[in-house]
């Protein structure tokens, strides 16, 4: 049994088939039979018809009262039939399915399984499955339901599943070794995958995805521990002198550090002193202050004899880096520059040069930083900041530009702890868990397309006194194109109906960075009032004037991306405000905008998001360059990750390298897992 054959060799998957399958991620025999369901329907308890509740969808067994009756409608045939159980009677129908005409006879008993609605006590149900009593084809049994494509039915998947499952039957090799399974009271590999596909009942899916689960995070955690404890072994690092003190810049600035601040800057003082490298993850809420500790790290090295690089997602982002740290270094005599993609040619070639030479200190820039021909002469630290829109592999990347340069990672997007772990395993992490003083919470009210004329005018009070205004509208796919349209009329609205007498701009991320420079100075400066814009001024954009923002159908953000487009007002000395625009009746829209109203803190919020939307959309718009989680649901499956993160330390302190005879099955577990996405 060959686990890598072609799905289009099950049996049922025609040509048609085989491509409704691939682009639901179905290649192989073994993607087919780890492709999980979704849910599950119980269709195996009966319940007394009288029992049952409007819109549930039950089991009933009940008797026919009769034939099937067929009506004509426009267009349509309807067929009807009454059935009765020892407490109530329902009437069944189906539409255009003449063939059920002498399909039910008098006085045998049927089991239906189907939506039924109560209407004051007269009980229906439409277009129901149905077995003869003694059958289990449709009912009788819990049926998994699969994520699905257009024109690929549960029906059909779960047949081409059950076929797959008949190929492996018992013949999966064991993935995890037998110690675990004993000592964990895990199930089998064959028998997890026969039962999470099809449970007898809920306690054997229980288990089963237990046991699954337990192996996907297992291997996680292990690959991540061994990623880390590699940086660790094999590349001594850099020692930076202790004589260097970071408190020379620390007094140079225009404002007091805060004590977390201080406390985090302690920590990669001792890190970048000691003599391995430093990995070190820096979280911190948006207006933390993450860049000054950024700068002080990078005056600490520079002022060692080492050059810094700081990358940035997105252009603007790496200006106003440059500014800030231009400000405070020219001064100690720190030569600061700036690389993106939109320099011109013969700029960038000087700059490079410069670079490879050592004239340059300090490198800020984009992803144009990670290109082949940017060389430096001595590279000593690394800092890439909004770290969730860069992958493991481009970190890695940049850092072999040095010889094992110390590594500072900074992310505004506060995780829940434990989760960090599993994100970010492979490093340590400081945490800054206060603002700067004086910082006035954003005030954030959501509101429904109704108010927008009350918001409007909310939006005038606040650019008479001075103010300014950002007004986002979301992605609406992943499409530029649309995109662009939605923040051009939603311009064209602004600056021609609701506000000719201010001045809007707009930026998006398609226009050429100079383009966006060049608005984004225009607003600093105050020359635009109202800045319409996509998301790319989610992160660090820094307008201390601007005190609104108005967030159009912000029931498609995330919690996380709200908390941190947020971020962008309140960084002055006027009370700040934000308003949420949201569309639909949803509960969990509802309690999404609540929470966002409710709390400044992004801890909490990122806590409550996950909860709220899974870890699968949590993690998804994140990019953090790990594989998808096939089963694992981070949010629910707590315990197991913790009891999984011990396991995997107490695995490897015995065999870092899982050598031994014992621990082989998790290395090819790895390996086949792992290898390929990141090179240890
Ligand atoms: P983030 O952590 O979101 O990247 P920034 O580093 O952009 O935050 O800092 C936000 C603002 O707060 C900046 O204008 C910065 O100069 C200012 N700031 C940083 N630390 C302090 C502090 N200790 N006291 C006062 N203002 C500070
Ligand atoms: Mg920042």
């Amino acid at each position: 049994m060959d686990l890598n054959k072609d799905v289009k060799y099950i049996k049922g998957v025609g040509p048609n088939r085989v491509q409704l399958l691939n682009k639901i991620g179905i290649f192989t025999l073994k993607d087919l039979i780890t492709y999980y369901p979704r849910t599950y329907e119980d269709r195996s308890k009966p319940k007394n018809i009288i029992e049952c509740i409007n819109e549930e969808e039950v089991l009933i067994e009940a008797i026919a009262c009769g034939k099937v009756s067929e009506v004509r409608l426009k267009g349509k045939t309807m067929q009807r039939l009454l059935v009765k159980d020892e407490t109530s009677s329902c009437t069944i129908t189906w539409f255009n399915q003449s063939y059920l005409k002498n399909k039910f006879n008098l006085g045998q008993k049927y089991k239906f399984y189907g939506k039924i609605m109560n209407h004051y006590g007269k009980y229906t149900m439409t277009s129901p499955v149905f077995d003869e009593n003694s059958q289990n084809f449709n009912t009788g049994k819990i049926i998994p339901l699969y994520p699905l494509t257009y024109q690929l039915s549960q029906n059909v998947l779960r047949r081409i599943i059950e076929n797959g499952l008949l190929e492996v039957e018992n013949e999966l090799k064991e993935t995890l070794p037998f110690y675990l399974l004993e000592e964990y009271k895990l199930k089998g590999i064959n028998e997890a995958i026969k039962q999470i596909h099809f449970p007898k009942e809920f306690e054997e899916f229980n288990q089963a995805r237990r046991r699954l689960v337990f192996e996907e995070l297992l291997t996680t955690q292990l690959a991540l521990l061994q990623l880390k404890n590699h940086n660790r072994e094999e590349e001594k690092g850099i020692s930076f002198d202790k004589k260097v003190k970071m408190s020379d810049v620390i007094h140079q600035l225009p404002f007091c550090l805060t004590k977390a601040q201080l406390r985090v800057l302690e920590e990669i003082d001792h890190d970048m002193e000691a003599e391995i490298s430093m990995n070190r993850l820096l979280q911190g809420d948006v207006g933390s202050g993450k860049t000054v500790v950024a700068m002080c790290a990078a005056y600490k090295a520079v002022k060692c004899g080492y050059q810094a690089t700081i990358m940035a997602p997105t252009a603007i982002l790496a200006t106003q880096h440059l500014e800030n740290f231009q400000k405070i270094l020219k001064e100690l005599e720190i030569r600061c520059e700036l690389l993106t993609s939109g320099i011109s040619k013969k700029k960038k070639e000087e700059l490079l040069q410069n670079l490879a030479e050592g004239k340059i200190d300090i490198l800020i820039g984009t992803h144009a930083i990670i290109e082949e021909n940017v060389k430096f002469k001595n590279l000593g630290l690394v800092v890439t900041d909004e770290q969730h829109r860069f992958g493991v592999k481009q970190r890695t990347k940049i850092a072999e530009k040095g010889e094992n340069p110390d590594v500072l990672v900074m992310t505004a997007t506060p995780i829940p702890r434990t989760l960090a772990l599993i994100l970010y395993g492979d490093l340590d992490i400081s945490i800054i868990d206060e603002l700067p003083p004086n910082r006035k919470s954003v005030e954030t009210f959501a509101v429904s397309k109704k108010m927008t004329e009350r918001v409007n005018g909310f939006i005038e009070q606040q650019i008479k006194e001075g103010r300014q205004a950002y007004i986002v509208c979301p992605l609406v796919e992943e499409n530029e194109e649309l995109d662009l349209k939605s923040v051009e009329q939603l311009y064209d609205s602004y600056q021609k109906e609701i506000f000719p007498h201010y001045k809007v701009e707009y930026i998006h991320g398609k226009m050429r960075p100079k383009q966006k420079d060049e608005i984004m100075e225009r607003f600093k400066r105050g020359e635009i009032d109202i800045l319409i814009s996509t998301t790319v001024i989610e992160v660090g954009v820094d307008v201390p004037n601007s005190n609104i923002m108005v967030i159009e159908n912000a029931e498609r953000f995330g919690l996380a991306q709200l908390h941190q487009l947020r971020g962008r007002v309140g960084r002055g000395e006027y009370q700040s405000y934000c308003i949420l625009k949201f569309e639909g009746k949803s509960e969990t829209v509802k309690e999404r905008m609540k929470v966002m109203c409710s709390t400044n803190d992004g801890f909490m919020i990122s806590e409550k998001d996950l909860e709220l939307r899974g870890s699968g959309d949590f993690f998804g718009t994140m990019q953090h360059g790990l594989p998808e989680f096939k089963i694992a649901n981070l949010f629910e499956d707590m315990p197991i990750l913790k009891l999984v993160q011990k396991i995997a330390i107490q695995i490897l302190q015995d065999d870092i390298k899982l050598e031994k005879e014992e621990n082989e099955k998790l290395r090819n577990l790895i390996q086949d897992k792992f290898m390929k996405r990141i090179e240890i």
